[in-house]
């Protein structure tokens, strides 16, 4: 069966849901044109950002680099760097810090560590031991977030940028549902403009791709990335919510971007949504909307 795009090479997949078969070279092509376009339509990059790239040693995150790096080399300006936080999990972090260190030292990206311990005094693992976590993952998302602030800051970045693909965004979309806060859906954007410097700007070139795809483009381009999961992902909501939108996906081929541009229109029709003001938590100082942040409220 040959490729629909080339109609010259053998196909080795068949994108369901746009109904064509794709050889290798023009998979690879698509998904680049894809987070290009992506980069373009919503303003991510200018040819002098030097951009910060939050690795964590997995697919998306190392794919990222890769891609970045690739559409970067026209721009001598341009410049990437490699931000990766050691939350503190055992037999865990310490194998994907090796293989982002030597992913990025192949690619010739510098790469920082940034340590819960250093910053927090504590690592992941102690803090979920004390305070009897049911939800390790949005206790880690909370305390991840911040870290991530202060390392892009000290490394003097213009924007960071995150692996976060299409079925993340939609697996956050369900999540705040299920956790009963819809005004967090307004809120998470392609690309999170800082409101006016309080915080880093923020994007996500991968948000219309598929993990999937993610998956398919790394083993092409041979990227080497920590396979075993975290240990504490199996007890997360977000895996009742994959596995469900994965047997839409399988199910009903182009569920997974159908409700992805119906959550995009309903987050332009909502018009409650408060613009976010932002005040200095009592205790610590950063900015939060509330007198205590979510940092201090579940450290303190
Ligand atoms: P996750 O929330 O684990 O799905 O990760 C989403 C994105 O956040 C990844 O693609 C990375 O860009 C970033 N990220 C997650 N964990 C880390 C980490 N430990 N260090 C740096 N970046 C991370
Ligand atoms: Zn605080």
């Amino acid at each position: 069966m040959l490729c629909d795009i080339c109609n010259e090479h053998q196909s080795f997949y068949v994108r369901k849901y746009e109904g064509v078969k794709l050889c290798r070279a023009c998979f690879k092509k698509s998904f680049e044109n894809k987070v290009r376009k992506t980069i373009i339509e919503h303003q991510m990059l200018n040819v002098n950002d030097q951009l910060g790239v939050a690795v964590s040693g997995g697919k998306d995150s190392l794919t990222l680099l890769h891609v970045l790096k690739k559409l970067g080399s026209r721009f001598p300006k341009f410049k990437l760097k490699a931000l990766i936080i050691d939350e503190g999990i055992k037999g865990y972090r310490d194998e994907a810090l090796q293989i982002a260190s030597t992913f990025c030292k192949s690619k010739g990206v510098p790469i920082e560590v940034f340590s819960f311990k250093d910053i927090y005094g504590f690592i992941l693992d102690e803090i979920i031991e004390e305070t009897k976590q049911k939800y390790p993952c949005s206790l880690c998302g909370i305390l991840r977030r911040r870290v991530m602030e202060i390392g892009a800051r000290e490394m003097n970045v213009t924007k960071l940028a995150t692996g976060h693909n299409l079925d993340d965004e939609l697996q956050t979309f369900f999540l705040n549902i299920f956790h009963g806060e819809p005004t967090r859906i307004g809120r998470n954007k392609p690309l999170m403009d800082g409101s006016n410097g309080t915080f880093i700007v923020k994007v996500k070139p991968f948000h219309k791709v598929l993990e999937k795809e993610v998956s398919l483009y790394a083993f092409l381009n041979r990227i080497p990335f920590q396979e075993s999961p975290c240990p504490y992902a199996g007890t997360a909501l977000r895996n009742d919510i994959r596995s469900f939108l994965d047997n839409m996906e399988m199910n009903h081929p182009g569920s997974k971007y159908i409700a992805y541009n119906a959550v995009n229109k309903l987050k332009t029709l909502s018009t409650t949504v408060k613009k976010d003001s932002f005040m200095n938590c009592i205790l610590c100082g950063s900015p939060s909307s509330n007198q205590i942040c979510s940092v201090c409220k579940v450290t303190i």
